[in-house]
């Protein structure tokens, strides 16, 4: 069996660039698109994705729904929305947002790979370093009880992101 760890990658830069059967959108809860890292989902998949999401009708903070990707090199989207603390949101809703989203991706059965960005950590402000304990740990858990999961990516953006999950990812994943 091959090792935890070795499913596990953190990858720089722009998670619409991946060839993963999915990518993960930090959405919001319209699913109408916004800014970051959601606005650049939505520029490069098209607008065809715009039209899918509008027949979903919204997503509540720690869900996730499925779309195709479009344009995008990755077949699948999980759009799922993680809290806005600057909107007071409940702060473990981060820990439902990446389960929610793994669990989608297991049950679509064809997604062996999949890849997040730094869900809430950007406009919606949680702390990096809490959001990347709850992503590890949660992806540990997840990787360990599902073999179907080949491989999931943490695509960071900011260097500070990079540090981050470069010096947690052996203390969650240590074999
Ligand atoms: P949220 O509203 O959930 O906080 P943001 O999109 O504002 O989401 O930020 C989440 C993270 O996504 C931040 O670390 C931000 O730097 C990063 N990001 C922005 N654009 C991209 C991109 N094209 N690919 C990957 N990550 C991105």
């Amino acid at each position: 069996m091959t090792s935890i760890a070795s499913r596990v990658r953190i990858v720089q830069g722009d998670i619409t660039k991946l060839k993963t059967d999915a990518i993960v959108n930090a959405a919001n809860r319209s699913l109408l698109g916004g800014g970051g890292v959601d606005g650049a989902i939505h520029r490069a998949a098209g607008p065809e994705l715009f039209k899918e999401c509008r027949t979903i009708k919204g997503c509540k903070t720690g869900d996730a729904k499925i779309t195709h990707g479009y344009n995008l090199p990755a077949t699948w989207i999980i759009h799922t929305v993680g809290p806005n603390l600057n909107a007071g949101d409940d702060k473990e809703k981060l820990r439902d947002a990446y389960q929610n989203s793994l669990n989608l991706a297991i049950d679509t059965k064809e997604i062996k790979t999949i890849a997040f960005p730094c869900i809430s950590t950007g406009i919606y402000g949680y702390p990096q370093e809490e959001a990347a304990h709850i992503a590890l740990e949660v992806t540990r858990k997840t990787l360990k009880e599902y073999e179907i999961l080949e491989e999931v990516i943490f695509c960071v953006f900011l260097d500070s992101d990079r540090e981050i999950y470069e010096r947690l990812k052996p203390v969650y994943f240590p074999d």
